[in-house]
């Protein structure tokens, strides 16, 4: 079959020209990727790299891939292993531990492995009132990559998409720009209206199912980060209905809030900021209505069935992504993929089928599991006892050298996506954690003065 497809024209050869709608993680990638294994085996290619942010210079959201900007030290080292070296103008690697809120109390989870460690980023050129930019855009940074191997940066919105009668992709541009592809790569993300288009090609793509969220950036300074939210990513877990997980995420002068649920909107944001559990851990003089930046991103809840067809492909968010973490993660995984099949296997619906398809099932199949795994968090967040008992939990393996990490290894990598969820479920299914998580209930429930004081938070 693949054979036969190769026949018919359907591949990348001498001259061949690639379209990638969007330079985000998942493009830049996949132009970075493309052009270096096209590289090795001597097929000049040329691509072009359409993103109407440019090189994501503006401030603000103008400018900004919006997103948590949480990565795990494991996807910095493999994108190392793969020559792009993430300095430290680019991740603040300084995070070393997680601080969990609940109303019954705080607890402080530490860096369980180096591996597990986690880095924050700023994805644009910073929030809208930033005066002394001190770290690099990661967007910009990935982008610089994928140029620097060859691309060519077409700096306006695709608008129009339509198919030649050879079945060949044709991009029209805001600015005018028309060009004709043998291949034309979606990574437009989960915010674009091309999805609508890209919908009506009649190509079997079928665009994900999104939720609304919500960040929030605001300037307090390094000196009072510090001595507040110190170097810890905080993350509460509270029972407000819609609300499934927001964290406070500490990035030089700035915090970044961001807040996860079901169709987020500026009422329950604002009600989960004033909650006294975020005001414990913000400075008395912090307002909630004095934010430097604020957006509204999507973020997809249902992977795509079909991110393929004859001369076409989709990646990151707008085909398969991970549930809720590590999005870049399954950008940089769908990325080489996607490079991958296309330059070696030929750019047919059933070379992508074969090639491609098996990396979007893995993830897709994950995060199935990783929605029971939501759901058991859920269960737990609903009932104060069972709150008690996991922080009891936490609070008793962090204090104990030793101890198996069994409540934190789980909690660590349910917040920092560092581990498949399918992994995260049997550690949570095994009867020892089962055992301890029934047990730490139980003392719990027992009167205050037998147990010992959780853990004050940072
Ligand atoms: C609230 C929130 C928090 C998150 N936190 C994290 C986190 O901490 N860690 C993590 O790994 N992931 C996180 N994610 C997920 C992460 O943001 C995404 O998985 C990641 O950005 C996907 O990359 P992408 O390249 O597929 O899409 P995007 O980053 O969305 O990039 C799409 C690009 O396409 C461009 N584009 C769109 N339309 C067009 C068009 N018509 N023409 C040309 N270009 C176009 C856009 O300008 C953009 O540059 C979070 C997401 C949300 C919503």
């Amino acid at each position: 079959m693949e054979r036969a497809a190769r026949r018919d024209g359907l591949e990348l050869g001498d001259g061949s020209r690639v379209a990638v709608i969007g330079a985000g993680p998942a493009g830049s990638l996949f132009a970075y990727f493309l052009l270096e294994m096209a590289g090795r085996v001597d097929v000049p290619l040329e691509l072009d790299l359409w993103e109407p942010k440019g090189t994501f210079a503006t401030p603000g959201p103008a400018g900004c891939n919006m997103c948590g900007g949480i990565v795990s030290e494991t996807l910095v080292q493999n994108l190392a292993v793969e020559g792009i070296n993430l300095s430290s103008k680019v991740v603040q690697r300084g995070i070393d531990s997680y601080v969990l809120h609940t109303d019954v109390g705080s607890a402080r989870i530490a860096t369980p492995l180096q591996e597990a460690r986690i880095g924050a980023l700023h994805r644009g050129a910073g929030p809208k009132d930033v005066k002394d930019p001190r770290w690099e855009s990661f967007d910009h940074h990935l982008q610089a990559r994928a140029l620097a191997r060859g691309a060519r940066l077409v700096a306006t919105r695709v608008e129009e998409i339509a198919r030649e009668p050879d079945g060949r992709p044709r991009l029209g541009g805001k600015d005018g720009t028309a060009r004709t592809y043998d291949l034309c790569v979606a990574a437009v993300g989960v915010n674009s209206p091309l999805l609508r288009q890209l919908e009506a090609l009649g190509i079997g793509y079928a665009k994900p199912r999104v939720t609304r969220t919500a960040i929030r950036e605001y300037h307090l300074g390094q000196e009072v980060i510090s001595r507040t939210l110190g170097s810890s990513m905080h993350v509460f877990l509270l029972d407000v209905p819609r609300l499934e997980f927001a964290a406070a995420i500490p990035k030089g002068d700035y915090v970044t809030v961001a807040v996860l649920g079901e169709d987020i909107d500026n009422e329950l944001v604002d009600r989960f900021l004033a909650s006294p559990e975020v005001r414990r851990c913000m400075p008395p003089e912090w307002r909630l209505e004095q934010r430097s930046c604020q957006c509204m991103p999507n973020i997809s809840v249902q992977a795509v069935e079909k991110p393929f067809a004859d001369r076409f492909l989709f990646i990151g968010d707008c085909g398969v992504t991970r549930l809720y973490k590590d999005g870049i993660g399954a950008a940089y995984r769908t990325a080489k993929a996607a490079a991958r099949a296309a330059l070696f296997h030929g750019i047919s619906e059933e070379a992508f089928r074969r090639r491609f398809q098996p990396v979007c099932r893995a993830i897709a199949g994950d995060n199935r599991v990783g929605k029971l795994a939501f759901q058991a968090t859920r269960v737990a967040r609903g009932f104060r006892f069972l709150r008690a008992g996991m922080l009891r939990m936490v609070t008793d393996e962090q204090r104990r050298p030793g101890a198996r990490p069994r409540m934190s290894g789980v909690l660590w990598d349910m917040f920092s996506g560092s581990a498949p969820y399918a992994d995260i479920l049997a550690r949570m299914l095994r009867p020892a954690f089962l055992g301890r998580f029934l047990w730490s209930t139980l003392l719990s429930l027992w009167p205050r003065r037998r147990t010992p004081a959780l853990t004050e938070a940072p």
